[in-house]
């Protein structure tokens, strides 16, 4: 049988902390608020060998711990904006993110996938971006896609 609306308990929530991925995360809030369901962050960061190409990979042990530490501190504080009482969750991953958010949401016992329509990176033109186009032929729940601010006419 197909989940319905009221099957949503668990929601995963995926940014790269762009504009559209706030307004994934606004809609996300809302959903979780009249379903009474308890929402996840994650953000998940590459193998910095893909990142910066090998040879570009900075000699310095502490380079990945203060990317994490970074990254963390951006999700802290986008957790911090959201309503106390939906009692957020947040992760920080590394690895290829449009095989990760499905594989976190299955970790996760999440049943819904919010994200946008595109990130930091992609051009308007295309309809979707890479990660979410990847998600959504990876996932095996319901991955809902939100526009950004300023929708391609
Ligand atoms: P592209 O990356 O293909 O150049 P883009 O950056 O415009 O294009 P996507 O990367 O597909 O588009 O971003 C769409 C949505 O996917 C974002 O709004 C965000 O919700 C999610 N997302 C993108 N990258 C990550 C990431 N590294 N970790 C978690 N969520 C991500
Ligand atoms: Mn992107």
């Amino acid at each position: 049988m197909v989940a319905g609306m009221s099957d949503i308990e668990r929601i995963l929530v995926a940014t790269d902390f762009s504009d559209t991925a706030d307004r994934a995360l606004e809609v996300a809030v809302g959903v979780a608020k009249r379903q009474g369901a308890t929402l996840h962050l994650l953000h998940v960061y590459p193998l910095l060998m893909y990142a910066l190409g090998q040879d570009l990979v900075p000699d310095d042990p502490q380079f990945e711990m203060k990317l994490r530490e970074r990254l963390q501190q951006k999700l802290d504080e986008t957790v911090a904006r959201l309503p106390k009482e939906l009692g957020v969750t947040a992760s920080l991953v590394q690895g290829n993110p449009a095989r990760e958010i499905p594989i976190q949401a299955e970790k996760l016992g999440a049943n819904l996938i919010v994200m946008g329509t595109h990130g930091r990176t992609g051009f308007q033109h295309m309809m979707l971006g890479s990660v979410a186009e990847r998600t959504l032929r990876h996932a095996s729940v319901p991955v809902l896609t939100v526009p950004g601010p300023r929708p391609a006419a």
